[in-house]
């Protein structure tokens, strides 16, 4: 190592690094760019920053949809320059028209080894930026494997909560209102005891394919439970809701499952009901969706009652 000196060293490691990385000075400008900063920079059509170039400037230029996050950016390395933070650090989206990339840009205070005593040392900082794609990737994929239910594709329990319960954050604050029911296929046992386990796995699959395509694309299919699916239908009172679900219930029945064995009748039952203010989560809008559902059980299977079906009218003092 005699042939390198401290700084060829420095300038090696940092272009052996695979983030790009720049130091800043005081006034913003780019003092010292590594090899990977040099070659993201030139890939970007020139778009990047460049050695010499005012870095603060580069982001308050902007443009294109990243434009208001690259100026917050170039605001906390101004920050972090002018002392009004140590370090920064941020995950940003930054795709081309052909691939899709994530980055994690960091800001951090340099203090060279002969300035830390020195409160009037020029303020320098570096950047870097790394690509965290194949990360963010595996994060997507482990996000939608936690909200998607296997068999049938559909989302799962936990995502329709999340959903509902933003709903009626929406219903609290804006008054926008939402509904929601449960579908519970009828006798279904039978239908898993008189073909099989697989034969009901397919009826459980042909059902959430006909619901998905009788809906809007703003509602939401999930699968909640066994043989129990729910639908969340934003901006749609109880009314609304009743007639979708009355649709749905309607071409379901009208839908037999062809299996070897011959067609296979399905029906449902559906409670319905719509958010309230009152309700405390969406676990409540549930419990009412489920009480209506059982008194559809209980009149005779392959009908839809709501939650205010039935009840009396408010009395006037
Ligand atoms: P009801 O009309 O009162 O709803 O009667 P039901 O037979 O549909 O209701 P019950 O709750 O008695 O039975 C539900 C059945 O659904 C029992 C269970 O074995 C079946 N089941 C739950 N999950 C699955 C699944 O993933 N695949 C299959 N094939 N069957 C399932
Ligand atoms: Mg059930
Ligand atoms: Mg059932």
């Amino acid at each position: 190592m005699d042939w390198l000196s401290e700084r060829q060293l420095s300038g090696a490691v940092l272009d052996a690094l695979t983030a790009s990385i720049c130091v800043v000075d005081q006034n913003g400008m780019i003092v010292a760019v590594n090899q990977a900063w040099r070659r993201f920079s030139s890939d970007n059509g020139g778009r990047g920053a460049f050695l010499g170039e005012n870095y603060l400037d580069v982001c308050r230029r902007a443009k294109g949809p990243g434009a208001k996050a690259a100026q917050r950016f170039g605001q906390n390395v101004a920050d972090v320059l002018f002392g009004r933070r140590e370090r920064f650090e941020t995950e940003y989206p930054c795709h081309s028209p052909k691939v899709r990339r994530w980055f994690l840009a960091r800001v951090t205070r340099l203090h060279p080894a002969d300035t830390i005593a020195d409160p009037d040392a020029e303020r320098v900082a570096v950047v870097t930026h790394q690509d965290i794609t194949t990360r963010k990737l595996l994060e997507f994929d482990l996000k939608k494997l936690a909200e998607t239910d296997e068999l049938t594709g559909l989302k799962n329990r936990r995502r329709f909560l999340a959903a509902a319960n933003k709903a009626l954050e929406r219903l609290k604050r804006f008054d926008a209102p939402a509904s929601l029911f449960i579908i519970d296929l009828d006798n279904f046992k039978t239908i898993n005891d008189t073909h099989g386990h697989a034969v009901g796995d397919g009826a459980l699959c042909h059902a959430a394919e006909r619901f998905k395509r009788a809906i809007r694309r703003r509602d939401l299919l999930a699968r909640i439970g066994g043989e129990e699916f729910a639908v969340l239908l934003p901006d749609e009172d109880e009314c609304g809701a009743m007639m979708v679900a009355e649709r749905l219930r309607t071409l379901i029945a009208a839908s037999p499952l062809s299996d070897k064995s011959g067609p296979i009748g399905l029906t449902v039952s559906v409670g319905v009901t719509s958010l309230r203010k009152g309700d405390q989560s969406a676990d409540d809008a549930l419990g009412r969706a489920d009480r209506a559902l059982y008194r559809a059980k209980d009149e005779g299977r392959n009908r839809v009652r709501a939650s205010t079906m039935g009840l009396a009218p408010p009395t006037v003092p």
